[in-house]
């Protein structure tokens, strides 16, 4: 028998993990076994996606880094990178804005409803509060402050910072470039020999995913808060989703126009992994996938992918974006406040960064949300509005998230001539040259 595609069993896996959820909550004692029996196996599968994400970015960063012989080329990809990440969050923030404009799903929002909202979910949301004050009280300098790790262990440590460890990365990349060749020999090699193992350990990793997200989704099923209010909120996530639809348009677009491939080429290409995406709602947790991915289906060469990936999945999140400028102007709508043009561009401004800062593991998008509130003036207590259907619009989100990223990563490799043909392991010179 021919075997199921990956995307295909991880489809399977989501579609019968649904299913499992729906009949377990028609028994009294099937939450409970959800939750103690099949919820302990998705958060396996996460823990172990994580584990292999530092050495990952480590390995490959420093590697990729320092194949790039000299500083020059560096600095043009880089470059190049950081200019095609920005205007494509920009696009999408933009994209939110005009959607959630023409649609306003805010205002058809009632005072009754909106109270019941809030007070039903005011519980959950003070711990998502609590969290966003903190990010408020920061510096107009804290992330870039944040940038410089004082400890490489706690920066790669479960509450550390990617971009730390990014930083790293690039820094030691950096000096394995400038010390003599002979010297950096030894180091070259054993990163080239770890980041191969590293790719493996991804391969058996991958063998369990459906299994990890039919766990994750009977997990969510059985755990979700009631579908009336999911209801009552239908046409805001109605508005974030077709924003995110558009976007998804705008990179099959983009990647048509740069590699003049067919749009399946990218669409099946990034299919596993915006699947993952979607049951995650991790962008760094999906990052081991895209990069192959990437790598070996879409014909991008490791260079690219090892520089453009993981810097992606930590600072351009398109979908997060996009789905934070829909928020605020949302919770605007509904508080019934008018928002100027100039506080709308202001909300350009402010997702884009709160996009950025966003780390890329679940409902960060939403802690993060609060920056853009606090600067366009609109009540934060809006985010228990919008909590309950959070997840959901995450798991979307994260998959656009992770699409961008691809996407960008062949417009780089394509504009810098590091783009092989489809489906092949092997590196093809000639073919990069056309
Ligand atoms: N979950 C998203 C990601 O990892 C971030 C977010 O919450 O928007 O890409």
């Amino acid at each position: 028998m021919k075997k199921l595609a990956l995307h295909w069993q991880i489809l399977l896996g989501m579609f019968t993990g649904v299913v499992f959820a729906l009949i377990m909550t028609n028994f009294s004692w099937g939450a409970e076994f959800v939750s103690d029996w099949i919820k302990p196996f998705g958060n396996i599968f996460i823990n172990a996606l994580k584990l292999i994400a530092v050495p990952l970015i480590l390995a490959s960063l420093i590697k990729g880094i320092s194949d790039l012989k000299d500083i020059s080329k560096l600095s043009k990809m880089g470059l190049r990178t950081i200019g095609i990440y920005i205007t494509t969050t920009i696009i999408a923030v933009s994209i939110g804005l005009v959607m959630v404009n023409l649609i306003n799903p805010g205002g058809t929002i009632e005072e009754d409803t909106r109270q019941e909202l809030i007070s039903s979910y005011e519980g959950d949301a003070v711990g998502v509060q609590a969290n966003a004050a903190k990010q408020k009280e920061a510096g107009p300098l804290q992330a870039l402050e944040d940038l410089v790790p004082s400890n490489i262990f706690a920066a790669a440590s479960d509450n550390g910072n990617m971009l730390q460890v990014i930083f790293f990365a690039i820094f030691f990349g950096i000096g394995l470039i400038l010390i003599d060749e002979k010297t950096a020999k030894p180091v070259k090699d054993f990163f080239d020999g770890f980041n191969e193992v590293i790719l493996k350990l991804i391969d058996l990793i991958m063998l369990f995913a459906p299994y990890g997200v039919f766990a994750l989704l009977a997990a969510l099923v059985v755990e979700s808060p009631s579908t009336d209010l999911f209801a009552a909120l239908a046409m805001y996530a109605l508005t974030v989703l077709i924003g995110l639809a558009l976007m998804i348009g705008v990179y099959i677009l983009l990647v048509w126009v740069f590699t003049k491939n067919k749009p399946s080429f990218f669409i099946n290409g990034i299919a596993p992994a915006q699947l993952l995406a979607f049951s995650t709602s991790s962008s760094a947790a999906t990052l081991p996938v895209t990069m192959e991915r990437v790598e070996e289906h879409m014909g991008v060469h490791k260079e690219v992918t090892s520089f453009v990936l993981p810097i992606g999945a930590t600072i351009n999140m398109d979908g997060t974006s996009l789905y934070q400028a829909v928020a605020a102007v949302f919770i605007a709508q509904a508080f019934g406040i008018d928002l100027t043009i100039g506080a709308q561009l202001g909300i350009i401004a402010t997702a884009t960064l709160a996009s950025i800062g966003s780390a890329a593991v679940p409902g960060a998008g939403m802690v993060m949300l609060v920056i853009v509130l606090a600067q366009a003036g609109i009540p934060e207590a809006g985010l228990a509005l919008i909590f309950a259907i959070d997840r959901p619009l995450d798991m979307c989100r994260t998959t656009v998230n992770v699409t961008g990223d691809a996407a960008v990563s062949v417009m780089v490799a394509k504009s810098v001539g590091m783009m092989g043909p489809p489906n092949v392991k092997e590196w093809d010179e000639e073919y990069a040259k056309k």
